[in-house]
């Protein structure tokens, strides 16, 4: 009988070493304030954020001691709301720049704090230290931005690709649109121009001198197209030899001048692509269209590749 009492007495724990265990073991740092947002209670994590090793050395202190004075500010104004709404704030993220320019992130719990008539006499809190996660977050979401831009990129010449064509074209229409839809006066270049564009007889590259060569010839194309384009207009291969230019705040005969210039650096850029033979002469054909005329954008796109399919049949190396 007294036996089972001894084991009963070792193995109970009382609330007060429950609580010890907490302040002394807890890796959050957990507190306790009151309405001055003075510190009553702190668990030793919590002491030792600030390089206190006994946490009793922290009552009577608050933020303003510990932390700069926006921060402080800003966790005192929370307490002062909780304490009115006797509303908790839970899991608020708090960034907290260190004065030697660190940065510590912390996941923060507030809550009132009550008295046993129910009377909000301060507030309580547990933060964990979320840095490291936040890191990791910070690095998928560079991740995330990188792999947006790379699905937005064609593979072999480096251009935006067919996908993001659609994705811009969009946006493109619709801001346009807006901007119409605004406008008090008319003004000719709030309009955008499409240039679709189609290398002439490609196909002889790749079946007299091999497809990587044609592979280069790709590349070679996109960086003329590039080089000719004007720093807002963009270029997209939108499969095999067919690439589009979108030419923002272009009418269309600023379009046509723009496609007279890409054909013309085409036709009088030769290429070796072998040392037997001579430099071939690469040319293309185009269609120009502008979304003022068309209004549409399907009918923009429809009509721009019309009117390359009307070069190719007049005979290539032109513009339509
Ligand atoms: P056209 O003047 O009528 O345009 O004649 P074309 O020979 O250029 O014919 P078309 O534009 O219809 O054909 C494009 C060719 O491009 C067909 C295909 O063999 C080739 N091609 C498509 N994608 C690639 C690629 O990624 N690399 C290479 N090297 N060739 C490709
Ligand atoms: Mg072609």
């Amino acid at each position: 009988m007294a036996r089972a009492k001894k084991e009963n007495k070792e193995t109970t724990f009382s609330k007060e070493s429950i609580l010890d265990v907490i302040r002394n073991y807890s890796n959050d740092t957990i507190y306790f304030k009151d309405k001055d947002s003075r510190f009553i209670w702190n668990s030793r994590a919590h002491a030792a954020q600030f390089g206190i090793e006994d946490p009793e050395k922290m009552v009577g202190k608050s933020d303003f001691d510990l932390f700069p004075k926006d921060f402080a500010t800003r966790s005192r104004r929370e307490e002062l709301e909780i304490m009115e709404t006797r509303e908790p704030l839970i899991l608020n993220t708090e960034r907290l720049e260190k004065p030697d320019g660190s940065v510590v992130w912390y996941s923060s719990s507030k809550y009132p704090l009550f008295d046993k008539d129910n009377n909000v006499v301060g507030t309580w809190g547990i933060s964990r230290n979320i840095t490291q996660i936040k890191m990791v977050e910070e690095e998928l979401s560079r991740t995330n931005e990188k792999l947006k831009k790379l699905s937005q990129i064609d593979d072999l010449t480096g251009l935006y690709n067919r996908r993001y064509f659609y994705e811009i074209i969009e946006n493109q229409a619709s801001q346009y649109d807006r901007r119409v839809r605004e406008q008090k006066e008319k003004n000719p270049k709030n309009t955008f121009s499409l240039i679709s564009l189609d290398i002439d007889y490609f196909k002889q590259i790749n079946d007299v001198y091999g497809h990587n060569k044609g592979d280069d010839v790709l590349r070679l194309v996109a960086g003329i197209l590039t080089a000719q384009s004007r720093k807002s207009d963009m270029v997209f291969r939108i499969g095999g030899d067919e690439f589009m230019m979108l030419l923002p705040d272009t009418p269309l005969a600023g379009a046509r001048v723009q496609a007279e210039r890409i054909r013309a650096a085409l036709s009088s850029s030769p290429i070796m692509l072998s040392e037997k033979e001579d430099a071939v002469r690469l040319t293309a054909s185009m269609g120009v269209a502008c979304y003022a005329d068309t209004k549409d954008l399907s009918k923009l796109i429809r009509t721009a590749d019309e009117r390359l399919y009307t070069s190719k049949n007049l005979g290539r190396n032109r513009l339509t």
